[in-house]
């Protein structure tokens, strides 16, 4: 079976993203236990795989968020032949922050890191920029090129709280359907 991967940092909205494009509520009891494990759903002839969030997080061990990385990094290498599309959530409104507060230590910052992963390994990478209402529409335009210039891969605002996806939907199926894979969507 053909996959669709959503991964991003904890916090970013992959969950409620999700629910916007599939209609359903995943994973529940999000607080981290000693299993990391993918949430699944079929979608037409794909199936949506909704990566644990990745980063540290409060309340999570360094070495806890370092079993979630590997896990990603080895579940994308892993499945690299059936990914047909991966996307990576960021927030857009605290994007630019992170990424300077890494840089400023001199550390590359873990989106970029992981976007340069996703290219490397799968065919097709689209950046979704969650979060968007939370910017006038100056601001958004602004940190959507600073995401762009720094991702260098498609980024598409979103808004998932709002349901607004329209756009992200479109840019999947159109993926898909270049690659021969058929999705269906929450109606
Ligand atoms: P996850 O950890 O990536 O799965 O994130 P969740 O889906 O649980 O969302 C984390 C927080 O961000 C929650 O408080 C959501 O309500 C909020 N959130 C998610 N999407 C959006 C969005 O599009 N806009 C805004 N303003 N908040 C959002």
């Amino acid at each position: 079976m053909k996959l669709l991967v959503f991964a991003g940092r904890s916090n970013v909205g992959k969950s409620t993203l999700f629910s916007a494009l599939f209609g359903v509520r995943v994973r529940k009891g999000k607080r981290p236990g000693t299993t990391i494990k993918p949430n699944q759903l079929r979608a037409g002839d794909v199936l949506a795989v909704d990566l644990p969030g990745y980063g540290y997080m409060k309340g999570v061990s360094w070495e806890y968020s370092e079993r979630v990385r590997d896990f990603i990094v080895h579940y994308i290498e892993n499945n690299a032949n059936s990914i047909v599309l991966a996307i990576q959530v960021i927030d857009i409104s605290s994007f630019r922050e992170i990424v300077e507060r890494w840089e400023s230590r001199g550390e590359k910052p873990i989106d970029i890191e992981m976007c340069e992963f996703l290219n490397e390994v799968c065919r097709n990478v689209i950046v979704a920029a969650n979060k968007a209402d939370k910017l006038d529409r100056k601001e958004l335009e602004r940190e959507l090129g600073y995401a762009r210039e720094k991702l260098r891969t498609e980024v598409i605002p979103i808004s998932a709280k709002r349901g607004d996806v329209k756009r992200l939907k479109s840019r999947i199926t159109e993926v898909l359907t270049k690659e021969g894979v058929s999705i269906s969507f929450r109606h």
